[in-house]
C-alpha cells in the first residue's frame, strides 16, 4: 500500500476487518503505521484560554471515568509491546494537574524497549516538578506561549501567570528536558504582531519556537477560517524581521516544517495543520484520560478501551481492539472538505 499524497481531502470509510492483514503493529488501510501515542492525562486545565474553551470551564470528567495510573500504564504497556509504538507523548487538559504523573512517567520509562518520552504542558508549577519529571523518566518538553506580555497573557488564558509560565520553560532547560520546544498559536488582532518578537525570545533563551495553525478544536465552536493566522502569514510576519530558509530535512512524520533563522543552526517551526494536512505521514494514535482511542485529533467516532479493561479483557484482546480502530484510520482530517464536522470533543478533552 503506498501511503497518500500530501493534503488529499479525506475519505470516510469503514475496512473490513477480514481485508487487514497479518501485523502486529498498528497499520491503516493507507499503509500508515503508528507508532507515536498520545496519552490525554486528565482533561481539567487551570488555564481558560479563549480559543480553547469558555471563561467558566466545562464539564469536566467524573474522577470514576478517569483511567487510573495503573490502567494507564498497563495500556501504555500493551501499546510498546504489543502494538509497536515507540514514543509515547503526555497531554490533556493540563497533565501536570495530574497528581500520578511521576508514576506514570516512572512506568513507561522501565518499559523494555524503553519509548521516548515527552510532555506538553502550559508550563504553570513546572518551575518546582521539572527535576523530579526528569528524575521519574521525562526526555523532553513542549511548553505552550502564545505572548510574552503579562497583560495579554491574562487576556488570552484568562490567568494572570505569565511569570510561571516563563519560570517553568528556564527549569525544564535546566533540568536538561531538551529541546526546550516552544508552541504559539497566532490569534489575528491579537497577538499576531508579537511573531518576531516570540521568536527572539526563544532563540536567546535556547528554545525551539513552532507557530501552531489554530484548529476547529474549541468548545465554543467559534474558530473561523477568516480568523485563523495561516502558515504563509506566519512567514511573512517573520521575514520582517528573519531571514528564514526552508531546511531541506526529510520531514518525516514530524508536524511542524523547519526553517533556519539568519543562516542557522536555530530555527523555527510552523505546524500547518490546516493550510498543509500532513495526514498522509501521520504516525499517531490517541488515547483519552477515560480510555476511548482516537485514530485522529479530527475522528467522529472512537473505541472505548476502559470498558472492556474493566470487564476483564486480558491484554491481546485490548491490542486487537487497537489494532481494529486505528485499521479504519480516515485518509485525512477533513477540515477542508465540504461538510466537514467538527469532533464533539474539544482539544481539551481529546489531548492537544
Ligand atoms: N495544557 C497543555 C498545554 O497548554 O500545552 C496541553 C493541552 S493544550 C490543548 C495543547 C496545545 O493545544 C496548546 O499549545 C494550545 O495552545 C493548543 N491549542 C488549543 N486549542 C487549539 C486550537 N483550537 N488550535 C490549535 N491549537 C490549539
Amino acid at each position: 500500500m503506498a501511503p497518500v499524497e500530501l493534503g488529499l481531502p479525506g475519505v470516510r470509510r469503514t475496512p473490513s476487518t477480514e481485508a487487514r492483514p497479518q501485523d502486529d503493529r498498528l497499520i491503516d488501510t493507507f499503509g500508515r503505521v503508528a507508532t507515536d501515542l498520545r496519552v490525554s492525562l486528565t482533561d481539567r486545565c487551570n488555564l481558560r484560554c479563549t480559543y480553547c474553551m469558555p471563561a467558566e470551564g466545562l464539564d469536566w470528567l467524573p474522577g470514576p471515568d478517569l483511567l487510573t495510573g495503573a490502567e494507564l500504564s498497563r495500556l501504555i504497556g500493551i501499546a510498546v509491546h504489543r502494538l509497536g509504538v515507540r514514543e509515547v507523548r503526555f497531554t490533556g487538559g493540563e497533565p501536570l494537574l495530574r497528581k500520578d504523573l511521576a508514576e506514570v512517567l516512572a512506568a513507561t520509562a522501565a518499559l523494555d524497549p524503553r519509548p521516548s518520552t515527552s510532555l506538553t504542558t502550559n508550563g504553570i508549577g513546572l518551575a518546582r516538578r521539572a527535576a523530579e519529571l526528569r528524575a521519574a523518566g521525562l526526555d523532553r518538553i513542549n511548553v505552550s506561549l502564545d505572548t510574552l506580555r503579562p497583560d495579554r497573557f491574562a487576556a488570552i488564558t484568562r490567568r494572570d501567570r505569565l511569570a510561571d509560565v516563563l519560570a517553568g520553560m528556564a527549569a525544564a532547560r535546566d533540568a536538561g528536558l531538551t529541546p526546550v520546544k516552544v508552541n504559539s498559536v497566532l490569534l489575528r488582532g491579537v497577538n499576531e504582531n508579537e511573531a518576531p518578537e516570540l521568536l527572539r525570545y526563544c532563540l536567546d533563551q535556547g528554545y525551539q519556537l513552532r507557530f501552531i495553525e489554530q484548529m476547529p478544536l474549541d468548545a465554543q465552536h467559534g474558530w473561523r477560517r477568516s480568523d485563523m493566522v495561516t502558515a504563509q502569514e506566519i512567514l511573512a510576519l517573520l521575514g520582517k524581521e528573519f531571514e528564514l530558509t526552508p531546511m531541506s530535512e526529510r520531514r518525516g512524520a514530524a508536524p511542524a516544517e523547519r526553517w533556519l533563522v539568519d543562516g542557522g543552526p536555530a530555527t523555527v517551526g510552523v505546524i500547518a495543520s490546516v493550510t498543509r494536512p500532513f495526514c498522509a505521514a501521520c504516525d499517531r494514535t490517541r488515547l483519552t484520560a477515560d480510555g476511548a482511542l482516537r485514530t485522529c485529533l479530527f475522528a467522529t467516532t472512537e473505541t472505548d478501551l476502559r470498558g472492556p479493561m474493566r470487564a476483564g479483557a486480558d491484554d491481546e484482546e485490548l491490542a486487537e481492539l487497537w489494532r481494529i480502530a486505528m485499521w479504519g484510520k480516515a485518509k485525512g482530517h477533513g477540515i477542508n472538505d465540504d461538510g466537514f464536522t467538527q469532533p464533539d470533543r474539544p482539544m481539551s478533552a481529546i489531548g492537544g
